[in-house]
């Protein structure tokens, strides 16, 4: 017989745990990094492929979203995903959704910002995917950092059963975090790209350094990414509220940088975490050179 303390334990004693790895498909190492994770802490591992339309705020993003789909089963049936959710958009949207999930502050700025509309697709369909499958754990990488701040608020507020569990950025040997946009760099494009992480490794040493001044860890992010064709921002905010800082203090916080490079836009972040009080940078990791 056992004693146990909490709904969760006696839930999950009878039917085993379910790990959701939410995607939106066009899978590479990042992706692979998430469905692992999940596979070593999950009895059931469930991965979802839709490229959600209600998160797109431009139109010809969606349609050329990439969609490799065999290649995509490929690689869940390699990491052994016992089911993968593919729906059609009918079966998530049977009617134009008139309810939303507005999640209010915590997408004021950065992605939220530039992205009208972006979050209030995001935390629609977290929400509908979090309601439908009723995982234990749900899998989200820190390369979108401002969306986990959206993901876990709107989970605690909603009281959703589920425990979110943030994955480190997987990177090119270079520093280049993994995308699936990043197919679409083209010629020099890649090497500008580059930049990016580059950038945000100079500030991150800046810090190791004992920098705690947002301006100037900002700058000397900026100050790397000359050749890229327009930044939308490079800005420091904490984990939780994704709210500005001027100082890095002791709260934990992330520096975050949006840019186009071609026509291709990208984002990337290093996260600044408080450990024993202490500043500990997070660049996430970088795959072997082969
Ligand atoms: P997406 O298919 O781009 O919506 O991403 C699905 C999940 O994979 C999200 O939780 C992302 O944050 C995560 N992800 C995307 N790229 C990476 C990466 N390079 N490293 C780790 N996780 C990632």
């Amino acid at each position: 017989m056992e004693v146990l303390e909490t709904f969760a334990e006696v839930r999950n004693r009878h039917r085993g745990t379910v790990g959701l790895v939410p995607t939106m498909g066009s899978l590479h190492e990042g992706h692979r990094s998430l469905l692992e994770r999940a596979r070593r802490e999950a009895d059931h591992l469930v991965a979802s492929i839709f490229v959600n339309p209600t998160q797109f705020n431009d139109p010809a993003d969606l349609s050329r979203y990439p969609r490799p789909i065999e290649e995509d089963l490929a690689m869940c049936a390699e990491e052994n995903v016992d089911v993968v959710l593919l729906p059609p958009v009918s079966e998530v949207y049977p009617s134009p959704p008139r309810t939303q999930v507005l999640v209010t502050e915590v997408t004021n700025g950065m992605e939220g910002f530039h992205r009208p509309g972006h979050f209030s697709g995001v935390a629609l369909i977290v929400t509908k995917l979090l309601a439908g499958i009723q995982p234990d754990l749900a899998y989200f990488g820190r390369k979108d950092a401002q969306q986990l701040s959206v993901v876990r608020t709107l989970t605690t507020d909603l009281s959703l059963p589920v425990t979110i569990v943030p994955c480190r950025t997987v990177r090119e040997p270079d520093g280049l975090a993994l995308s699936s946009r990043n197919v679409f760099l083209e010629g020099g494009d890649r090497t500008r790209a580059v930049e990016l992480s580059r950038g945000l490794f100079a500030a991150a040493d800046l810090v190791e350094h004992g920098e705690t001044r947002a301006a100037v860890i900002e700058e000397t992010a900026r100050s790397e990414m000359k050749h890229v064709d327009e930044i939308d921002y490079v800005e420091l905010a904490t984990q939780d509220r994704a709210e500005l800082v001027s100082d890095l203090g002791d709260t934990p916080t992330f520096l975050a940088v949006a840019a186009w490079v071609g026509e291709t836009r990208l984002i990337d972040n290093v996260a600044f975490d408080i450990v024993d009080g202490q500043v500990v940078t997070d660049r996430g990791v970088r795959m072997p050179a082969t």
